[in-house]
């Protein structure tokens, strides 16, 4: 068992650019990262794939993903494990209009929804956030499809550009 799981990991890798976990053998060709689609402007930027997946299902969002793996001040969490340099990058390279931080309701989401917006700043890019009315603590991944319907719906852009 521990044998099969271990052949498991030592194929499994993180995308550098959009997080996604990926068999190591290929590329990452998830609507993540790749323009799979030119009509998709945005991107969405959640803590884990469990969020990504509570989004996709309650189908209120079309566009790519980014995975940052967790949150600044999660412990051991680096700056540069989060992926916030190819987010940037992402963004001016594939001209995306809207960002959307769908980080967690939490003080450690919320920070580094901050620090991202800050990263942001000289992109010329909409940064938008979920509407309050997530519960405070909330957690993406636990919210019912209601909840994160309106909170999709009313999302509020945060910055000036
Ligand atoms: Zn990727």
């Amino acid at each position: 068992m521990t044998k099969v799981l271990a052949e498991i990991y030592k194929n499994i890798s993180r995308c550098k650019i959009c997080g996604v976990l990926k068999p190591i053998s290929i590329e990452c060709n998830f609507s993540n990262c790749k323009l799979i689609d030119k009509k998709h402007n945005k991107i969405c930027v959640v803590e884990n794939i469990s969020d990504q997946w509570s989004i996709e299902n309650s189908s209120i969002y079309e566009g790519y993903f980014h995975i940052l793996g967790g949150t600044l001040s999660s412990v051991g969490q680096k700056r540069e494990d989060l992926l916030i340099n190819s987010l940037v990058e992402r963004v001016n390279k594939d001209n995306i209009e809207e960002v959307i931080l769908a980080t967690s309701a939490t003080v450690e989401g919320q920070t580094t929804a901050y620090y991202i917006q800050d990263s942001l700043k000289k992109s010329k890019v909409k940064i938008t956030k979920l509407a309050q009315g997530l519960p405070v603590g909330g957690e993406i991944e636990s919210l019912d499809d209601g909840t994160l319907f309106s909170a999709f719906k009313n999302r509020s852009k945060i910055n000036s550009e």
